[in-house]
């Protein structure tokens, strides 16, 4: 949303081309940019402009306090307006403004860009402290927190290798490769334990628990 580098530019002209980034249709595009896509309204949920040139888009950035402009002024004219296009030389365009936002905004707004300082725009992530976007952060606003257990702090005991902490955790999810799972996804097949003799129904319980060579280790 801010950078110019190759990666950022190719992203921009690709998915999101002229119009704004929350315009753009979800439906589009490839599995992996459509999966990006699902976490576009969060991030903009919580970023805002503090503007200072004004070089962002009147209607759709969220340079006001209360969200982008046009959640009060759903029909506006203009949909590609910056806010610094309201300027004619060093003043704003008061009669622009009037017929933008009405009467009842237009005095409000006039003082908010009368403060506003010369220089460039920044975007700030609200969910930091100084401001600055991190993806650690943005994962812990999109990330949906299980109850903290006790059980979990065992599993992912970091003198147990990596390795079994995994297997544990897809244990506790039924996510275990076993012959029982695959059934249940909708894979046809016969089953046959490798780990007793007489080649029992393959499933999580027999193998980690009931078993013979689970029921020897235990
Ligand atoms: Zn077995």
């Amino acid at each position: 949303m801010t950078e110019d580098s190759l990666w950022a530019q190719f992203f921009r002209r690709k998915y999101v081309g002229e119009g704004h980034l929350s315009l753009v249709n979800p439906d589009k595009g490839t599995w992996f940019w459509k999966a990006v896509f699902k976490c576009i309204p969060m991030v903009l949920e919580h970023s805002k402009w503090l503007i200072k040139d004004g070089n962002v888009s009147f209607r759709y950035d969220k340079w006001v306090d209360n969200g982008p402009v046009c959640y009060d002024f759903p029909v506006l004219a203009y949909p590609k307006l910056k806010v610094l296009d309201c300027k004619i030389e060093n003043e704003w365009d008061i009669e622009l403004l009037y017929r933008l936002v009405g009467a009842s905004k237009v005095e409000e707004l006039c003082s908010f860009l009368a403060s506003r300082r010369a220089g460039k725009d920044v975007l700030v992530w609200t969910k930091s402290m100084d401001g600055s976007f991190s993806s650690k952060c943005t994962w812990d606003c999109a990330r949906v927190r299980e109850l903290e257990s006790r059980w979990l702090e065992w599993i992912w005991h970091k003198f147990i290798p990596t390795k079994a902490s995994i297997i544990m955790w897809k244990a506790l999810h039924e996510c275990v490769s076993v012959d029982d799972r695959i059934r249940r996804v909708g894979i046809p097949m016969v089953s046959r334990c490798d780990c007793c003799q007489e080649g029992a129904y393959e499933d999580l319980n027999h193998v980690l628990y009931a078993g013979e060579f689970a029921k020897d280790i235990w």
